[in-house]
């Protein structure tokens, strides 16, 4: 026997007794964006590896070690989407839907990252993402806040998630930032551990996440970005949050909070729980003003967020149970020799809205009620020489036991109301 294969490290199927759930939930959120008055953009799974380098930064834990890139044949370096925002945000340009417009856009799909896999954290991911082009205003910051709140009310999971949030000003105010905390860590280079002492050259603001123990010590007297932020951006902070304050939306003020990703300026933040281990992040994003005229469009302010799905899922299932696929409403038993007619009654069942499992495999009337009562279905119709030939079926509920024979007619007009 040849040996069977397996799926890649990080790469899950979705199976058949998961995907109900799955799908449900992003019914769910799909229904928030409608109101919203967001629409769907998709865009390719792969694109070119500068895309990455220039829209997510050179620098960043995502482009440096996590993404899937090849050559083609022809020699051009392509990378698998680590992120949505990008993408995006070239389909915007290329076809002129950021050029002095606003858009209200989502995507849903699936993500590559090269990481460790462990629970919550996978190769192959999938975010919900959104991107508002065109506005910078506090105002609309908050009401992507507020929607977010609304989908956890939606799922029922708005007391188990905290939303915590930050202003990292503008890139000039983070420039600043960047050389004064250098200048302040050089003199403690030793005690950094080896990604920081990197970090100190290519991206120092990063080092401000190292979960090096030591490295934290030093941080703990180094000069802090707020004392960099300009007062347009603490103004612009400080709106947000009355507006957030005034619509009942709770936040936490992060000051460490700065994100992974290079393009985010002002707003940035984070929705985490306490109930996923160290995947504590369900959904994050921020303000990326510049992003667009980075990638070569016309400066056109942004601000979005991705959400995880997978982690937003495990979340679901520990603190509310997941949903299970509902089973048949009826379960059509084949009697005999009647296959046409069998389907012929499925037919009608389902024209009437039910949800019918209409045996076609036949066998013993026993064997089929064992797999009526196996499938879950709420009632048996039983199909027999007595439908060929007066029209009628033995009705059946399961669950109460009662038994009726019906003419078919009778039985679908019953079932409709
Ligand atoms: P983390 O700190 O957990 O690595 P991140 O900052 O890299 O997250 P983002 O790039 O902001 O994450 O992506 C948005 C969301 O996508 C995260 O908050 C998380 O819920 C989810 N996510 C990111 N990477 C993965 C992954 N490898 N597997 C599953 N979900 C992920
Ligand atoms: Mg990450």
């Amino acid at each position: 026997m040849s040996k069977t294969l397996k799926s890649l490290r990080g790469f899950n199927d979705v199976l058949p007794q998961d995907t109900y759930f799955w799908n449900q939930t992003l019914k769910t959120l799909e229904q928030v964006l409608d109101q919203y008055c967001f629409n769907e953009i998709k865009v390719p799974y792969l694109e070119s590896t500068s895309l990455f380098a220039r829209g997510v930064g050179e620098a960043t834990d995502i482009v440096e070690k996590e993404m899937f890139s090849f050559t083609t044949n022809d020699g051009e370096s392509v990378s698998l989407r680590p992120e949505g925002t990008a993408g995006t945000m070239r389909a915007c340009i290329e076809h002129g839907l950021s050029y002095n417009q606003e858009q209200r856009l989502y995507y849903f799909g699936p993500m590559f990252r090269y990481e460790r896999p462990q629970k919550g954290r996978y190769r192959q991911f999938h975010q919900l993402g959104v991107e508002v082009l065109g506005i910078r205003s506090a105002a609309l910051d908050a009401e992507v806040l507020i929607m977010l709140q609304q989908m956890w009310q939606a799922l029922g999971i708005d007391e188990y998630v905290t939303l915590e949030l930050n202003t990292i000003g503008s890139a000039e105010n983070r420039a600043d930032f960047g050389k004064a905390l250098v200048a302040y860590l050089e003199s403690y280079k030793d005690q950094l551990d080896a990604d920081s002492q990197r970090r100190l050259g290519s991206n120092p603001l990063r080092i401000l996440d190292s979960k090096d123990e030591r490295t934290q010590k030093v941080l703990e007297n180094a000069p802090t970005l707020e004392d960099f932020i300009s007062e347009e951006s603490k103004a612009y902070f400080a709106e947000l949050q009355q507006i957030l304050t005034a619509n009942g939306i709770k936040f936490v003020v992060n000051p460490k909070l700065v994100r992974g990703l290079d393009y985010y300026n002002d707003t940035v933040f984070e929705w985490t729980t306490t109930r996923l281990g160290a995947q504590a992040t369900v959904c994050g994003g921020g303000r990326y003003d510049r992003l667009v005229e980075i990638l070569g469009g016309h400066s056109t302010p942004g601000f979005g967020f991705g959400l995880g799905y997978e982690r937003l899922l495990l979340l679901i299932e520990e603190v509310k149970g997941r949903l299970t696929t509902p089973n048949a409403d009826i379960f059509i038993i084949n009697d005999g020799d009647v296959a046409a007619k069998g389907l012929q009654v499925a037919s009608a069942l389902r024209a009437a809205g039910l949800r019918v499992l209409n045996n076609t495999a036949g066998g013993k009337l026993k064997k089929q009620f064992t797999k009526a009562d196996k499938s879950g279905a709420r009632c048996v119709v039983i199909v027999n020489e007595d439908t060929l030939a007066n029209d009628i079926i033995v009705f059946k509920d399961l669950a109460t036991g009662h038994q009726e024979v019906v003419a078919i007619d009778d039985f679908v007009a019953k079932c409709k109301v």
